[in-house]
């Protein structure tokens, strides 16, 4: 599943590409996915230039110079692939495989925007995400867009409000509440884990068990491995290709994510995988001993 690290690579990849291009002609098929008319499509799409890529969580907001926007949601496997008709630049990000690099469309294609000397396809082969045309001003009154929380990013989010955010939910153990989208924006399973042991939390511990220098220290390590993995394209661990030609490379970094039966590289020992709230975990028992209690 494509992660905040994966869409903010999306957004920096397409923000280069596609500002000013315009939409030539829209090829669709998929009323669940992409529910707008045929007849949305060709007032309000066709014809208009590309403004501005923005990001907001997971979610991608192309802008429009008529004040509407495309959002996409890429879920579970979807992806955006740019290609000039010369094939001198290519872009594409979001779930990897092979697509990402094959002739498209292919049958994973989903929708096709054709802005005359180039084409950005929306594939997704299990067709969990979803791409919708609204008039920009409508954008904070999406559901999705009212309840979701903070950019952890942010120039103006401080680790007093993260820790505000977090104790909002003081008896639930620390990783759900990483995981949940209204506390914190864009979070997922990686960065969840990989923060947690970077800052000696165990991922059960509930949160108003966690001392508040250890909260000071997530927050840190959660805006670092952020940055670190947009830094190097995404945490996708499988061949995918960047602006540039570049595949990401952070998984090499993880240190406790996926290594589990390997040794811990602070201590040794060996980091184990569990389940938390429904997710797989990767721990290692000495740096983040369990709390008592717990089994
Ligand atoms: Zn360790």
């Amino acid at each position: 599943m494509p992660e905040l690290p994966e869409v903010e690579t999306v957004r920096i990849g397409l923000g280069s590409l596609l500002p000013g291009k315009i939409v030539r002609a829209v090829t669709f098929d998929w009323p669940k996915g992409f529910p707008n008319s045929k007849h949305d499509v060709s007032v309000f799409l066709i014809g208009a230039a590309v403004k501005d890529v923005r990001r907001r969580a997971k979610v991608l907001i192309i802008d429009l110079d008529n004040d509407y926007s495309l959002i996409i949601h890429l879920k579970m496997t979807g992806q955006l692939v740019f290609r000039s008709n010369d094939d001198l630049k290519r872009f594409g990000a979001g779930h990897p495989n092979d697509s990402l690099i094959g002739t498209l469309p292919d049958k994973s294609t989903r929708v096709t925007l054709d802005f005359g000397d180039s084409k950005l396809f929306f594939n997704d082969q299990r067709k969990f995400g979803w791409m919708r045309l609204v008039p920009t001003i409508e954008i904070p009154e999406i559901d999705f867009f009212k309840k979701v929380g903070p950019e952890p990013l942010a120039h103006d989010f401080t680790d007093q409000d993260f820790i505000k955010r977090l104790q909002r939910r003081p008896k639930s153990n620390i990783k759900a509440v990483l995981l949940d989208q209204t506390v914190i924006a864009g979070i997922g399973n990686i960065y969840a884990d990989e923060s947690l042991f970077a800052a000696k939390i165990h991922p059960l511990t509930l949160v108003k068990d966690v001392p508040m220098a250890k909260l000071k220290k997530l927050f840190q390590e959660l805006q670092a491995v952020l940055r670190l993995s947009i830094e190097k394209g995404g945490s996708s661990d499988r061949n995918y290709v960047d602006a540039k030609g570049q595949k990401g490379s952070y998984l090499t970094f993880a240190k406790v994510f996926r290594r589990d039966g390997q040794p811990c590289l602070v201590c040794g020992t060996i980091i184990e995988k569990s389940r938390v709230v429904g997710r797989g975990t990767h721990t290692c028992p000495t740096c983040q001993p369990k709390p008592k209690g717990t089994k």
